[in-house]
């Protein structure tokens, strides 16, 4: 490596993961330090963890500078690493720190290699079991035969590591050494090829030919859904190892990881590594270390997989590119897909994006001349597309209290005849949104959210989707004091299931919601014994409009496709769109012929009808026009400013003076909208209201909010939180 290097004594700057927005100056330590290098250094009375960014200031006597502590057994962060990282923290007004602190999600980073124990089950039983005690081992049973780290198992169980130390003393959890980090196994780019269709193919020889090229740029891999996408872009990955560089796919659900990987292992031998919250912190801990040497040349991941510290990084596949979870909507406000792009053109890396509805952003890059683009217009195979239609709900003749309308059941019947899978689609978790005092008409929300208490019978308790607190479903009602008046109002998935067994009662009826399983592990058996056909009718969020792989579902039944067109945010009708088509797209994967229905309320809608006539470029035309009109992304740029605080008062009051003054926005040609309370009124006890900056895409955003929000002091309890592209407007 030719990174620059410190001899010993001479000054570093060290940036740290602690909450101080600049370099700190130590000696380098004996033996000296490289640029990059991680390292511990003291803080106060504490030793912390940084990154060697430079050399030191020399603002203070040298004598009483403090030196480096030891320089961590890990590879140094690439110069393009910390370029990507001073960038992003620049693109989205995050402090140096907290970006770091991204980076640095390796478990056990600073610990020396024989510091590190491991635990798994035991063989004795405990002879005296309590709840705690039966919670861990109920852990380590779940997974098998994985080894844990103890707080990775006291988090689990939930509860304190004191009592999965005193199970190790009773035998029934062993300890041992953590092994050294086992490399990963070598794939073989050569191995698994799949014969390419004609449109595939050229696909394939497009993106492998910008990947040889060892320069950045971005393309947009647009097919339908089946048509082998996928495919297309294994052979990206393919391309990028057999050029020695590293590869990056990232995927937006979990829930998606297990058949990806079973592909991979059939393309290339051997499974790739994983990075995601389902990940195990050993496995973590070994994923983020070898990825730094260079030695994993594949990461399947979600968003935060972009943090890896990569050695070489080729290619990033950013997978369901439309998908919304790229977003990360807490701490950092970042959207993974756009960091992609930037992150690969500091190494050199091509991007693809893939997706059969591409978000408006990447159609518009195309557009523009700034991605390229490759299409794959049919479904791999006998698989066509599934007809669409709608159900006039207007005119069905539905019972109180039922959603089902009689044209859906009795095509679920037909399917059911034939021994097919029919989804039924309702993208509300839980039993039902709202529980409704019947007596006094009182609705029951959550204590510290602008929220209505969800129920869940799964569960039985109502729980807040906004902060996830629970409680249990009173019998009295908490207004009137009524006695067994509150009842259930609208559908959820929960509901619809119980709709489903009455009406098909010798159906196997099953829910696929992400709040029904304890692990990531049984989502993932649930998901798999759908593939293989063990449900007639799946009822399910949107956790199953994402790519699963279902070969006998033939029928998808959307229950409510009119549900995400209300509400002003501008971008209701390119999710409502995207949202449908890769439902509707689940129907009819493999030989047999699928359909989509639609119930609405409105069939004349113009999303509706875009949806249902699938003229997608027509959809985007429209869409685009829509948005370049108001000036909003992608056509101009937007970022939120939310303001919260317990008290109501003071961030209206601060949100009014702000909007007041806003010279340094002017001064760009940027507008402010606002404060009106932000998309969630109220979280956690906390009142936010939200001011909208929008301004034209060559504007300098970043530096005129920087200026305009420097005039404000933020007194006691309140905070400023800035959201560069922000998902709604
Ligand atoms: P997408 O990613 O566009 O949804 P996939 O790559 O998952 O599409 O392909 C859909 C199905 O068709 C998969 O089961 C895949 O293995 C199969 N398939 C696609 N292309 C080919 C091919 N050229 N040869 C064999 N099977 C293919
Ligand atoms: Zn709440």
């Amino acid at each position: 490596m030719t990174q620059e290097f410190f001899h010993e004594g001479d000054l570093v700057g060290v940036l740290t993961t602690q909450p101080l927005d600049r370099t700190l100056d130590y000696k380098a330590p004996e033996g000296g330090c490289h640029l990059g290098a991680f390292v511990e250094v003291p803080l106060g009375p504490r030793k912390v963890l940084g990154v060697v960014w430079g050399a030191g200031k020399g603002d203070f006597d040298y004598k009483k500078v403090r030196s480096v502590i030891r320089v961590l057994d890990v590879a140094p962060m690439a110069d393009e690493m910390r370029q990507f990282l001073i960038k992003a923290a620049d693109y989205t007004l995050t402090p140096m720190n907290a970006m770091l602190r991204l980076a640095t999600r390796a478990p056990g980073l600073g610990d020396a290699p024989s510091m590190r124990k491991v635990y798994r089950l035991g063989t004795d039983e405990p002879t005296r079991m309590t709840d705690a005690r039966a919670k861990v081992l109920g852990v380590l049973r779940d997974y098998g035969g994985l080894a844990f780290t103890l707080k990775e198992i006291a988090e689990s169980a939930g509860v304190t590591t004191s009592v999965v130390k005193g199970l190790v003393k009773l035998g029934a959890v062993s300890e041992e050494d953590a092994p050294r980090d086992v490399p990963y196994p070598r794939l073989d780019p050569d191995r698994g090829g799949k014969e390419l269709t004609n449109d595939q193919a050229v696909g394939a020889k497009i993106l492998s030919e910008a990947v040889r090229s060892g320069t950045y740029g971005t393309t947009l891999l647009k097919g339908v859904t089946g048509s082998g996408k996928t495919e297309v872009y294994l052979e990206a990955v393919a391309e990028c190892l057999r050029q020695g560089r590293q590869a990056l796919v990232l995927l937006p659900e979990i829930a998606l990881t297990a058949e990806f990987l079973t592909r991979v292992e059939a393309r290339f031998g051997c499974k790739p590594a994983e990075w995601h919250s389902g990940v195990t912190m050993t496995e973590r801990r070994r994923c983020w270390r070898m990825v730094g040497q260079g030695d994993a040349q594949l990461i399947v991941g979600a968003r935060s997989a972009l943090f890896l510290p990569f050695r070489d990084l080729g290619l990033v596949v950013v997978d369901e590119e439309h998908d919304t979870s790229y977003k990360q909507e807490d701490g950092v406000l970042y959207n993974a897909r756009d960091m992609t792009v930037l992150r690969a053109s500091l190494n050199a890396a091509q991007v693809v994006l893939a997706s059969a509805t591409p978000s408006l952003e990447s159609w518009a890059n195309v557009e523009a001349g700034k991605y390229a683009r490759v299409t794959l217009a049919s479904r791999y195979g006998a698989a066509v597309l599934p007809k669409m239609s709608a159900i006039d709900m207007r005119i069905e003749d539905l019972p109180g209290g039922r959603w089902v309308s009689p044209t859906l059941q009795k095509m679920v019947e037909a399917r059911l005849e034939r021994g097919e899978q029919s989804l039924l689609f309702l993208n509300r978790r839980g039993y039902a949104p709202v529980t409704i005092c019947r007596a006094c008409g009182h609705q029951i929300g959550c204590d510290d959210c602008d929220a209505t208490m969800v129920e869940h019978r799964f569960l039985k308790r109502l729980m807040c989707h906004q902060c996830g607190e629970t409680k249990p479903m009173p019998t009295v009602c908490p207004s009137c004091e009524a006695v067994d008046k509150l009842a259930p109002v609208g559908p959820g998935v929960e509901r619809m299931a119980e709709e489903a067994q009455a009406l098909f009662p010798d159906a196997r009826v099953a829910v696929l919601s992400s709040d029904l399983y304890g692990s990531a592990r049984a989502l993932k058996e649930h998901i798999q014994s759908i593939a293989r056909g063990e449900t007639d009718v799946i009822v399910g969020t949107q956790l199953v409009a994402k790519g699963h792989n279902f070969p006998k579902l033939t029928l998808v039944g959307v229950i409510d496709a009119d549900l995400g067109l209300q509400g002003s945010d501008l971008r209701a009708a390119e999710r409502t769109f995207q949202l449908m088509r890769q439902v509707a797209g689940r129907a009819g994967r493999a030989e047999i012929a699928g359909e989509a229905v639609l119930q609405t309320f409105q069939p004349e809608h113009p999303v509706i009808r875009a949806i249902l006539g699938g003229d997608e470029e027509a959809f985007w035309t429209a869409e685009a026009a829509e948005r370049r009109a108001a000036g909003v992304p992608p056509y101009g740029r937007m970022a939120g400013i939310v303001l919260s605080s317990p008290n109501v008062q003071e961030v209206f009051d601060l949100g009014t003076q702000m909007a007041r003054m806003d010279g340094p926005l002017r001064k760009i040609g940027a507008q402010v909208y606002g404060p009106a309370p932000a998309p969630i009124a109220r979280i956690r006890g906390r009142h936010r209201v939200r001011l909208l900056v929008k301004a034209e895409k060559s504007a300098p955003l970043q530096q005129a909010l920087v200026a305009w929000a420097a005039q404000f002091k933020l007194r006691g309890e309140l905070r400023m939180a800035i959201d560069i592209d922000p998902q709604s407007f």
